[in-house]
């Protein structure tokens, strides 16, 4: 399995993390068959105190974007969001959040998660990972020229 994105959807969701570095950026990524099309920047709903290290996207922000890829033939092939200083890697948070509450059923079953990391601010770079089973694995990314 891996998930197709090109080289400009990449600069954009860095650039989103660096917008709202030091906080944690988030957004999602719609498409057909694994291939990206479109990269939706929402924003991070968190309160000021906690938004450093986690995310939850805002609600109306997922509400437009999910109904604009209906609209337009595309469904939700990832979620991503910033590691501002850590490494790109699910925290528990990260997973615990992808499940139904108190469950280990996906929100999003076979919806990849991306992570950028900061890490390295001159190096940003992304990860992608399946949290659907009961063990974290990381998907591949290829990334295609721009068309
Ligand atoms: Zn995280």
């Amino acid at each position: 399995l891996a998930l197709y994105l090109a080289r400009r959807h990449l600069y954009e969701m860095f650039a989103h993390a660096m917008a709202e570095d030091p906080a944690e950026c988030c957004g999602l990524l719609a498409g057909r068959d694994g291939r990206v099309e479109r990269v939706y920047r929402l924003r991070n709903a968190e309160p000021e105190a906690t938004r450093r290290t986690r995310y939850t996207i805002d609600a109306m922000d997922q509400l437009r974007a999910m109904r604009e890829m209906d609209d337009q033939g595309l469904e939700l092939i990832g979620i991503f969001h910033s590691h501002p200083r850590t490494p790109s890697y699910p925290s528990a948070t990260d997973v615990a959040r992808s499940r139904m509450p108190g469950t280990t059923d996906p929100l999003y079953p076979g919806v990849a998660y991306l992570i950028v990391s900061l890490e390295d601010p001159a190096r940003p770079y992304v990860r992608a990972f399946r949290l659907d089973g009961p063990e974290i694995e990381e998907e591949r990314l290829v990334v295609v020229a721009d068309e």
